[in-house]
């Protein structure tokens, strides 16, 4: 299995998983020439990608969809809510899964889990690889973790997990009243603290990467972040890579500099 996010933050979100040839997007953040660029860089032709999954509408994650899906004909795997929300897809391509109910892709699992967050019937993903067994979660937007997220996001082997904001950070930053209170709501997003506590949760030996996604560039720093989420994780088994997933290219969990690695799962 491999694993990488091609961008991550409020401007655009998409990450690349891979396994046993089969190839899963999760989000389509990033317009189709940047996103062909990026996927380049990853080694993988936009051509051989399977399907798309969607965790819901809002336009940092679905802004080059529609022109990829015409230019490509992925599959588009979301939830029938958050499908509903996008204009300008094909219904021949859309493929409406229910929380909980597990779509087969290839040599993968796709599997969405509820979360609370400010769109029609978001989702959180688990990729299931059938040969290995390894288990990646992806998890961007959320406002506070819900009770079903710790059971789903259990066993993992790679961990793509929102953290947004430190809180004095948003406190004492740029944004306006009424948008710090959207971030902070329980419908916004998460905190470098929240984000901790369900890091403590999903830890466990066999979680081999965690990479922190979503970081607001005004209201969060990746050494901010970074910090927060080893000394969450310092009490736990984990024994893992940390890293923070970028905004302006590809981010390889465990990775140092520009090269990429295999996760040998
Ligand atoms: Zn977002
Ligand atoms: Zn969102």
């Amino acid at each position: 299995m491999r694993v990488c996010t091609l961008a991550s933050g409020s401007k655009a979100n998409a990450t690349l998983v891979e396994s046993g040839g089969t190839r899963l997007l999760v989000d389509c953040g990033l317009g189709p020439r940047i996103l062909a660029r990026r996927l380049a860089e990853a080694g993988v032709a936009p051509e051989s990608i399977q399907a798309v999954v969607i965790t819901h509408e809002h336009i940092d994650h679905i802004k080059g969809l529609a022109q990829a899906v015409a230019k490509w004909r992925w599959p588009v795997v979301s939830t029938a809510g958050t499908l509903a929300g996008i204009a300008d897809l094909p219904a021949d391509r859309l493929l409406a899964t229910a929380y909980g109910a597990p779509r087969a892709i290839g040599e993968c699992t796709v599997e969405l889990v509820a979360v609370p967050h400010d769109a029609a019937e978001p989702a959180a993903v688990v990729i299931t690889a059938h040969r290995s067994g390894a288990r990646v979660g992806v998890a961007t937007d959320l406002g506070h973790v819900p009770d079903g997220l710790g059971a789903a996001f259990e066993r993992l082997d790679v961990l793509v997990f929102e953290s947004n904001h430190d809180e004095v950070m948003l406190r004492n930053g740029p944004y306006p009243p009424f948008l710090q209170a959207r971030i902070a709501s329980s419908t916004g997003h998460l905190s470098n603290r929240q984000s901790g506590e369900l890091l403590q949760h999903a830890a466990h030996r066999g979680l081999r990467h965690v990479l922190l996604a979503h970081l607001s560039q005004q209201n969060n720093a990746p050494d901010v972040a970074h910090a927060a989420a080893r000394d969450a994780l310092r009490r736990t088994a984990f024994k893992g890579t940390l890293a923070c997933a970028s905004q302006d290219g590809v981010t390889w969990p465990g990775t140092v500099g520009a090269g990429q690695i295999e996760l040998g799962l």
